[in-house]
């Protein structure tokens, strides 16, 4: 089996999630389930071995995954959060979302200068949040190496909204 046939046989559509006419993707089967998690986290960290120099996980599953493939690698996890709630002095980006704004933040002083980062979250929908996150990471000094989500929905083509930076998904529906 491989990680993307464990991945899709482990995810669970919820329709009508977070509103109406929503197909959500639900993860908690998979992160439930050890072996698959595993296999998953070895998956992404083999890609990025010797690569990158520091894990950012996107609020809030990036965090669990972006968590697991740091330790893995033997890496530091900075989280990217939603506005609000990080501490320290921030850098914040706006987004839109179908219906108003989203924003989110980074600790300002999070990255060291020229740091390789990967960038981690579990789902590429219109690229938004993902996009977001890289101007964070740059904006603060860093450079993003990659983005590695778990799955991408390629009919919303949020690809086209990260440029030419590199973006890998295990499973694309
Ligand atoms: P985007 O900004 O439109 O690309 O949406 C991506 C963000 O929304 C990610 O942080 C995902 O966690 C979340 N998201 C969007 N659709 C789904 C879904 O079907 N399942 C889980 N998360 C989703």
């Amino acid at each position: 089996e491989s990680v993307a046939e464990l991945v899709a046989s482990r995810l669970r559509d919820i329709p009508d999630f977070p509103k109406p006419g929503v197909l959500f993707k639900d993860f908690t089967p998979l992160i439930a389930d050890g072996p698959a998690l595993g296999a998953l986290v070895r998956d992404i960290a083999d890609r990025y071995r010797d690569r990158v120099d520091v894990i950012v996980g996107i609020e809030a599953r990036g965090f669990i995954l972006g968590a697991a493939v740091a330790y893995e690698l033997g890496l530091g996890m900075v989280p990217v959060r939603k506005a609000g709630k990080l501490p320290g002095e921030t850098l914040r980006e706006s987004y839109a979302l179908e219906y108003g704004t989203a924003e989110i933040e980074v600790h300002n002083d999070a990255f060291e200068v020229g740091q390789r980062v990967l960038v981690i979250d579990d789902v590429l929908a219109t690229g938004g949040t993902a996009e977001a996150a890289c101007s964070l990471v740059e904006r603060a000094g860093a450079e993003v190496a990659a983005i590695e989500v778990v799955l991408e929905l390629a009919f919303l083509d949020g690809r086209s909204r990260l440029g030419d930076r590199t973006v890998n998904a295990i499973l694309t529906v």
